[in-house]
C-alpha cells in the first residue's frame, strides 16, 4: 500500500523526541529535549534574498492546496531549531511560492501563508508543487523567525531538479529531504535560526 502524505505527517507528529541523546554542547541550555535528526555542529541556515514576489500580511493558513486545485500535492514540514538543536515553540514560518504555471499572485494570498511553531517547535504546510519559471530552479520562498529574533530569509530547493546546477542561488545544505507517496511527495527540512 503506498504511503500517504497523511501518514508521514502523522508520523513526524508522532516523532518521539530523544532526550537521552543530549550532547555535551547541550547540557547546559533548558530542558527541552534534541530532535532525533539532531546532528553535531548544525550552521544557521543559510540566507537567501526574499525576490520581488514577497508580500507581507499573508494569512495565518497552513492548508494552501486547495489555492491551486490543478498542482501535485505535497506536503512541507519541518523543525524550527536553535544552534544546540533545541526545538524553537512559537517561531513564524512564512511560506510564498509560485503556482503550477509557475506564477506568483501579487494580487491576492494564493500560495502565501504563515504560521507559528508548535510546542516541540514542528511546522507544517499541505501546498502544491511549485512549477519552475525562467531563470530559477524550483523553490519554495520562506521567513523564519523566533520568538524576538532576526528574520531570516530563504528558500528551500527539490533534490534531483535539472535546474539547481545553473541557478545562482542554490545551495545544497537547502535541499528538502524528499519522499515520494501515493498521493503526491513530502518534504523536510530543519530551520536553525
Ligand atoms: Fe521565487
Amino acid at each position: 500500500m503506498p504511503t500517504s502524505r497523511r501518514s508521514l505527517l502523522i508520523a513526524f507528529l508522532t516523532l518521539p523526541l530523544i532526550a537521552a541523546r543530549t550532547r555535551a554542547f547541550a547540557q547546559a541550555g533548558p530542558e527541552l529535549p534534541l530532535t532525533p535528526e539532531c546532528r553535531d555542529g548544525d550552521e544557521f541556515t543559510l540566507e537567501r534574498e526574499a525576490g520581488p514576489f514577497f508580500k507581507p500580511n499573508s494569512p495565518r493558513n497552513r492548508e494552501l492546496q486547495a489555492d491551486a486545485i490543478g498542482g501535485d500535492r505535497m506536503t512541507v514540514a519541518g523543525f524550527v531549531l536553535d544552534k544546540r538543536c533545541r526545538p524553537l515553540a512559537g517561531s513564524l514560518v512564512e511560506i510564498w511560492h509560485a503556482d503550477e504555471n509557475g506564477h506568483y499572485d501579487s494580487v491576492g494570498f494564493r500560495l502565501r501563508g504563515h504560521q507559528f511553531t508548535d510546542a516541540q517547535g514542528r511546522w507544517w504546510f499541505n501546498t502544491i508543487v511549485p512549477a519552475r519559471y525562467p531563470g530559477r530552479t524550483r523553490h519554495f520562498h520562506f521567513k523564519v523567525q523566533r520568538p524576538g529574533g532576526r528574520v531570516l530569509t530563504t528558500q528551500l530547493y527539490f533534490p534531483g531538479e535539472p535546474g539547481n546546477a545553473g541557478d545562482g542561488l542554490f545551495h545544497e545544505t537547502l535541499l528538502l529531504d524528499m519522499k515520494q507517496t501515493g498521493d503526491g511527495r513530502f518534504g523536510r527540512f530543519d530551520f536553525v535560526v
